[in-house]
């Protein structure tokens, strides 16, 4: 929930010149003594607040990978998304979190954020190693009003946002493994686990959340488990820079915020594919599809407007692959 202590510092953040206390008094209603108690507060997590007698208050500079709700909240320029913030230090799993505020009523754009999951989930049950203070765990909620077939879509949406993100922030090249997971340098850097709550009648959607973890400072591949080593990377490792994780989390939301206005008003990916495969580490490449029903193997030629992966089987055929309960794989190795 966003408290005074965001909303001050969001008011210090924006403003060019000194801040009066007056100022702060009268916007937010509260006393003098709340307004000091919430600058001390804040100079104890480490803001530097300059404090000029008949002046007032002015944030001369924040502290480095400072990562709470004030932070974030004080950064967003959304308009739904994050707007409601929850935010733990550690947390089981954002999802289950951001599913039961949804239960309770909580708005479209809800977001829950953790620094560190001790239970942390990809899809079909497997684990997301979540340690603390070196990655971005978050769960978004979203209140679709469109038919439930096209949820998946939302997988969809979230990657190219993240995709987008982390390209406009590292500068590195951010390249999306159909559907949901980021890849640079041909390592895994982002997750992503979508799942959609139905109306009792199962007719509608209730709400949707989609879950995103990307690794962002991890120093060296040994700060991973042993069986991803491989396969896993972050943001730290690729581009030789510390990522600033608050900033990173507000430019995610607000690409996944336009992203997602875009998709609802069409209801499909016409909008994005062009963006999406723009991206695809996939795209006119060898695949191997971990079907279920059997592996095959093909040429992947981009996305379909409702987000299936074209994939033009070896006997000349073309299949449409639906996310679900498929993986993708190089021909030789996770990309
Ligand atoms: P794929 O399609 O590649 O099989 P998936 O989309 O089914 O993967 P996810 O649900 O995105 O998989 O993620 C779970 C898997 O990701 C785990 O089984 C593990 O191999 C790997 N993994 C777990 N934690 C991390 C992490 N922090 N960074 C990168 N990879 C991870």
């Amino acid at each position: 929930m966003k408290t005074d202590k965001s909303d001050i510092l969001t008011w210090l953040r924006n403003s060019e010149d000194y801040v009066s206390g007056q100022q702060l008094c009268d916007h937010f209603g509260v006393s003098r003594t709340a307004v000091w108690k919430v600058i001390n507060q804040l100079k104890e997590e480490g803001y530097r607040i300059e404090s000029v007698s008949r002046k007032g208050y002015r944030l001369v500079e924040s502290p480095a990978d400072v990562y709470s709700a004030s932070e974030i909240a004080s950064r967003l320029h959304t308009e739904w998304a994050g707007r409601n913030l929850h935010f733990y230090a550690s947390t089981g799993s954002t999802n289950p979190d951001a599913k039961r505020f949804a239960e309770e009523g909580e708005p479209h754009g809800t977001i829950v954020v953790a620094d560190r999951q001790t239970a942390g989930r990809g899809r079909r049950g497997r684990s997301w190693a979540s340690p603390a203070g070196t990655s971005i765990y978050f769960t978004i909620v979203v209140r679709p009003v469109f038919a439930p077939d096209k949820a998946s879509m939302i997988t969809l949406v979230t990657a190219l946002s993240v995709a987008q993100a982390i390209e406009e922030v590292t500068g590195l090249r951010a390249q999306i493994k159909w559907p949901n997971d980021i890849v640079v340098h041909k390592k895994k850097v982002c997750g992503i686990l979508t799942e959609m709550s139905m109306t009792p009648e199962m007719d509608e959607i209730q709400f949707v959340v989609a879950g995103v973890g990307v690794n962002t400072n991890h120093d060296s591949p040994e700060d991973f488990p042993e069986e991803i080593r491989e396969t896993a990377t972050s943001l730290k490792i690729e581009s030789g820079k510390q990522i600033d994780r608050a900033g990173l989390l507000e430019r995610i939301l607000a690409r996944f915020e336009k992203n997602y206005d875009f998709f609802a008003e069409t209801e499909d990916l016409s909008g994005l594919q062009e963006a999406y495969q723009a991206h695809l580490i996939n795209m006119d490449a060898q695949v191997m599809i971990l079907d279920p029903a059997g592996e095959y193997t093909g040429i992947s030629r981009g996305i379909t407007k409702t987000g299936e992966l074209i994939v033009e089987r070896d006997n000349g055929e073309q299949t449409l692959v639906y996310a679900g309960e498929v993986s993708v794989r190089g021909l030789y190795g996770y990309v």
